[in-house]
């Protein structure tokens, strides 16, 4: 019996491939030093947890409407306004299962067979193939380094066709770290609104961002752009809850709302309503203060992941501003990055994710979501190995 080509034409998802070897080795007694790892390595904060524990207690074990708990969504209807300055009503908010569920929600309510939707390149590993299985096609832009792998105006409308329905931005992004500013999305987003086609923007790792930098919610800028974005959101990696699976959208056009929730509705129903009530607790009782500690440790961890990289000759990086991955240039090394990446697990107990799963052969991702021991430890491993 034959599986559907829908399905056959999708890669499997490497991250979480290599994530979960990796932790299997480790499991087996491996000393495996784990830079494949999407996640950050801190437990859920007690808080949330006992909300969770609460939940179950007092019996809110049942459906929620299928778009989301009405009190969650007016915490993220208060979360965009206080930190974004975005203004949505409960209503054109839909809870999913993760990000990811909801981004795969937003390209099957919009994408068509014969529409295209912009990705740049490197990109997060699922875009392509989300775009692939709503059954469009994924229209790839190659962004350059010296650029800092970013989306300009000048690539962008070089890809726009007639045929363009939406072009994916993710600030801070994942794997190459880059953020943009202001100006950028500007330029970027006036082509959206000039050439009448939807911005998907995925702000997963708003909260990693480095150096003061500030991070900027394009559908911000301005009403025209408000209309025609799409923001993904969720609690995955701000607040240690990658395994909770509560992620979110909004906008606000109504159509695309109603169809989501539609879709939804027949596909998963509500996320969980245990980790509905604990990404409440998260959104409403996180505290500044305990972010900015998060944020300082993490940026203290990419300064120490790029101090040793600087003392590797071949490796070569642009310095990530935001999220938790460095892309390494491998090209000096003669490997394409899925070889690189066994023999590095294979001899020197290092996960790495290959850039291949990004749409660069030359490169690898780095994660510096874990401690600062494991992060000089593997660095230590990986500049022999290199030398060698
Ligand atoms: N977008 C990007 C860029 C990501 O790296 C991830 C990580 N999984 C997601 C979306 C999905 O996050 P979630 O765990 O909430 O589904
Ligand atoms: N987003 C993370 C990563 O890129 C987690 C894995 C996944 O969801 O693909 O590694």
């Amino acid at each position: 019996m034959k599986i559907a080509r829908r399905v056959t034409e999708v890669a499997p998802s490497l991250t979480l491939e290599i994530t979960s070897l990796a932790r299997k080795m480790k499991e087996q007694g491996g000393k495996i030093v784990n830079f494949a790892a999407g996640e950050p390595d801190s437990d859920t904060p007690e808080y949330i947890k006992k909300a969770a524990i609460e939940a179950i207690e007092q019996g809110f074990t049942k459906y929620t409407p299928a778009a989301g708990w009405p009190k969650l969504k007016e915490a993220i209807s208060k979360k965009f306004k206080k930190e974004n300055q975005l203004s949505y009503s409960p209503e054109q908010i839909v809870v999913s299962c993760g990000a990811k569920h909801a981004l795969y929600n937003i390209l099957q309510v919009l994408c068509e067979k014969e529409d295209e939707v912009i990705i740049a390149s490197p990109y997060w590993v699922s875009y392509p193939e989300m775009v692939k299985l709503a059954g469009a096609t994924a229209h790839i832009v190659q962004t350059q380094p010296q650029n800092q792998f970013k989306l300009d105006k000048r690539s962008l409308a070089s890809a726009i066709t007639k045929k363009t329905k939406a072009v994916i931005l993710n600030s801070p992004a994942n794997p190459t770290g880059s953020v943009y500013s202001q100006d950028e999305l500007e330029e970027i987003c006036a082509l959206a609104v000039e050439r009448n086609f939807y911005i998907i923007s995925d702000e997963i790792y708003e909260k990693f961002i480095f150096d003061g930098k500030k991070h900027i919610s394009c559908a911000s800028l301005n009403e025209e752009i408000y209309r025609r974005t799409i923001v993904v959101n969720g609690v995955s990696k701000s607040y240690s809850m990658t395994g909770w699976r509560i992620g979110y959208l909004a906008s606000p056009d109504e159509k695309i709302i109603q169809a989501i929730k539609k879709l939804q509705s027949h596909s998963t129903s509500n996320p969980c309503s245990i980790s509905q009530k604990a990404a409440y607790q998260a959104l409403e009782k996180t505290d500044k203060t305990q972010m900015q500690k998060m944020l300082k440790s993490f940026q203290e961890r990419r300064d120490c992941m790029l101090r040793g990289l600087d003392e590797i000759s071949g490796l070569s990086y642009i310095k990530p501003e935001g999220a938790f991955y460095v892309f390494c240039d491998i090209s000096q090394l003669k490997l394409d990055s899925i070889t690189f990446c066994r023999k590095l697990l294979e001899e020197a107990e290092i996960a790495a994710v290959p850039g291949e799963a990004f749409g660069r052969d030359d490169y690898i991702r780095l994660s510096f979501a874990t401690s600062r021991n494991e992060i000089e430890e593997g660095l230590r491993r990986l500049k022999k190995w290199v030398t060698r």
